[in-house]
């Protein structure tokens, strides 16, 4: 792989871009502007290769998800993660309520809204100080800060996930205070990134949890291999069968248009692409994951089958 790929990675996606719209119901992230389109990739072994807006910051939005389960998996550990949502793929859409009105039932997976919730429920007795040293630290990248308008735009507007609080905290699945999980919940979807903070995450995800760098161990084996497990089948909302027929990669998207995609033991990739599809994903974004995927063979069953 080089930048001569990315680059016209990027030109294949770019007409997607028209495609789709920028979220707007969080009324901030309608702002930005849906023609934007980066890159950042890192390999293991110390490459670090990017194209277009590869250093714009955006918010990481349910990206953020994916690190709220790897500090849960660590923190409080598999049974109290998997007491509170289950494994499952959904075929609903990220913010969903209507499977979760059966007395028995609790959220599909970590990765929709609801599962995510329960899961930041765990996490508030650290807060968002150390959430947010953690974030720097799995992230490389230590200018990631909350973005004050997006998360009060987004606070403003959450009523559908503030009565999901209500409905998991009537269920028993969050004991903590609706206004402290709901609040950090909504700061860690507002945290600014780059192509390239995702590409160091995606980096560390593939490198089995040891940092490259230092050889230090970040995250247990078992961790990143049920968090990458998530993000295959669960990763890119009720679009994540398609995409991993197209694009076969551990991914996450989120709603600010950024994606992070793991190529397990080579590589992490950020992209940022904020036109999404009516399912929330990056329009363009996965468009330039699908050209990657098949230009390099990298799709995970490609790859075994080698
Ligand atoms: N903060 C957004 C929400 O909860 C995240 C959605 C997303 O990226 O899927 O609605």
């Amino acid at each position: 792989m080089d930048e001569v790929l990315l680059k016209q990675a990027l030109e294949f996606g770019q007409p997607y871009a028209q495609k789709g719209k920028v979220a707007s119901y969080i009324p901030e992230l309608g702002k930005v502007d849906g023609q934007e389109l980066g890159i950042c990739v890192k390999t293991i072994a110390g490459e670090t290769l990017h194209s277009g807006f590869w250093k714009q910051r955006f918010t990481i939005q349910s990206i953020s998800k994916v690190i709220n389960l790897v500090v849960a998996l660590e923190y409080q550990g598999f049974e109290a993660v998997f007491r509170r949502t289950k494994m499952e793929p959904t075929g609903s859409s990220f913010n969903a309520m209507s499977h979760l009105s059966d007395s028995e039932a609790i959220p599909f997976n970590p990765f929709v809204n609801a599962g995510a919730i329960a899961i930041v429920g765990l996490l508030v007795p650290l807060g968002l100080e150390q959430m947010l040293s953690a974030v720097q630290g799995l992230c490389s990248d230590k200018y990631i800060t909350i973005n004050e308008d997006v998360f009060q735009s987004e606070w403003a507007n959450c009523a559908r996930n503030r009565s999901l609080v209500y409905l998991l905290q009537s269920k028993g699945l969050i004991t903590e205070a609706v206004d402290d999980t709901l609040r950090l919940y909504t700061q860690l979807c507002s945290l600014n990134v780059t192509a390239e903070s995702l590409s160091n995450l995606g980096r560390l995800l593939a490198n089995d949890g040891i940092q490259p760098e230092t050889g230090n161990r970040i995250l247990k084996e078992e961790v990143v291999r049920t968090t990458l497990t998530m993000m295959l089948t669960c990763g890119m909302y009720n679009g994540s069968g398609e995409f991993a027929v197209r694009v076969g990669l551990p991914s996450k998207s989120g709603v600010g248009g950024g994606i992070l995609s793991v190529v397990p033991g080579e590589m992490g990739i950020g992209v940022y692409g904020p036109s999404l599809d009516s399912k929330g994903n990056s329009m363009a974004g996965q468009r330039v994951l699908e050209y990657i995927s098949r230009t390099e063979k990298l799709h995970i069953l490609d790859r075994y089958a080698r």
